[in-house]
C-alpha cells in the first residue's frame, strides 16, 4: 500500500522547486493533489506531469497572501476530490540580500505577506476542512534561516521563518483535539530556483561547499521525503516538531 493512499493534499508554491517535487511523490504514493501557485503554465506542467503517471491533480491560481484564493483552493480539493487530509505550506519567498538598516518597509511587508501572512492564511482555510475529515497534517516550510541568524542573512526572511516556526507549535497545541498535527520543515541550502543567484556568488558558494558536514548542497528529493513522512501516518505521533533537513549545517 503506498503511504498516502486516499488521501488529498494542497500544496502551495507547487509549481517548481521543492513544492513540484512533493506534488510528484505524494500522487505517486496515491495521494490527489491540489497544486497552487502563481505560475500558472508551470503548474498546469506538473498537473498533466501528475495525469501521465497515472495519478490525479488539479492545479489552482493561489496567491498565498489572499483569503479569497485560499477559500477557492481549498472548496477546489473538497469539490474535486470530496475532502482535505494534507496541507503543505510550501510557498516562499527570499527578497534582495540586504542588512536591517537598507531593508525598506515594502521589502520587509512583501516578505512577511508571503512567507508568514500565507502560512496564516492557509492554516486557517484548511483547518475546518481538515477538521471535517477527522483530522489531518499540515507541513510548514521554514528553513534554518527560522533557527539561527546569519550575518549574511535576510532580516525580513529570518523574522518570516522564525514566525513559520511558533505559528506551527501554536497549530499543533490548539488543533491536536482535532486530531491535525502540525510540524514545520527547516531546510538548509537546497538547489533550487531561489537559491541559484546566492550560489553564484563565489564566496557564498565557498561558504556552503566548507560548512556542511555531510559535504554537499541539499536536493529538493532531501526535503519532499522529510515532507512524505510528517504528511503520512508514518508520523502519527509527531507534531509541534522541527525537521531540521541541511545536512547537519545548524548541528554544530
Ligand atoms: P522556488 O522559488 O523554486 O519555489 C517557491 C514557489 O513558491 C514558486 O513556485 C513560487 O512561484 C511560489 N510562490 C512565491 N510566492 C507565492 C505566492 N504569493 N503565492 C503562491 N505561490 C508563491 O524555491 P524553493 O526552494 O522550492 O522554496 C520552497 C520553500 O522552501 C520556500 O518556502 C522557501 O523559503 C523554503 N526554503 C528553501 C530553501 C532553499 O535552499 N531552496 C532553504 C530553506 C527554505
Amino acid at each position: 500500500m503506498a503511504r498516502l493512499d486516499g488521501k488529498v493534499a494542497l500544496i502551495s508554491g507547487g509549481a517548481r522547486g521543492q513544492g513540484a517535487t512533493e506534488a510528484l511523490l505524494f500522487a505517486r504514493e496515491g495521494a490527489k493533489v491540489v497544486i497552487g501557485d502563481l505560475l500558472d503554465d508551470e503548474g498546469q506542467q506538473i498537473e498533466a506531469q501528475i495525469a501521465e503517471l497515472g495519478g490525479d491533480a488539479s492545479y489552482v491560481h493561489l496567491d498565498v497572501s489572499s483569503t479569497a484564493d485560499w477559500d477557492a483552493a481549498v472548496q477546489t480539493a473538497l469539490d474535486r476530490y470530496g475532502r482535505l487530509d494534507i496541507l503543505v505550506n510550501n510557498a516562499g519567498i527570499l527578497g534582495r540580500r540586504t542588512g536591517i538598516e537598507d531593508t525598506t518597509l515594502e521589502q520587509w511587508d512583501a516578505i512577511l505577506d508571503v512567507n508568514a501572512k500565507g502560512v496564516f492564511l492557509g492554516t486557517k482555510a484548511a483547518i475546518p476542512a481538515l477538521r471535517d475529515a477527522g483530522g489531518g497534517s499540515i507541513v510548514n516550510i521554514s528553513s534554518v534561516a527560522g533557527l539561527i541568524g546569519s550575518k549574511n542573512g535576510i532580516p525580513a526572511y529570518q523574522a518570516s521563518k522564525g514566525a513559520v516556526r511558533l505559528l506551527t507549535k501554536s497549530t499543533a497545541i490548539q488543533h491536536a483535539s482535532d486530531n491535525i498535527r502540525c510540524n514545520s520543515v527547516h531546510p538548509g541550502m537546497i538547489i533550487t530556483e531561489m537559491t541559484r543567484e546566492t550560489l553564484a556568488i563565489p564566496e557564498m558558494r565557498d561558504f556552503y561547499d566548507q560548512n556542511i558536514p555531510l559535504g554537499r548542497l541539499g536536493t529538493v528529493d532531501d526535503i519532499a521525503n522529510g515532507v512524505l513522512f510528517l504528511a503520512s501516518d508514518d508520523s502519527s505521533f509527531v507534531t509541534g516538531s522541527e525537521l531540521v533537513i541541511d545536512g547537519g549545517l545548524v548541528a554544530q
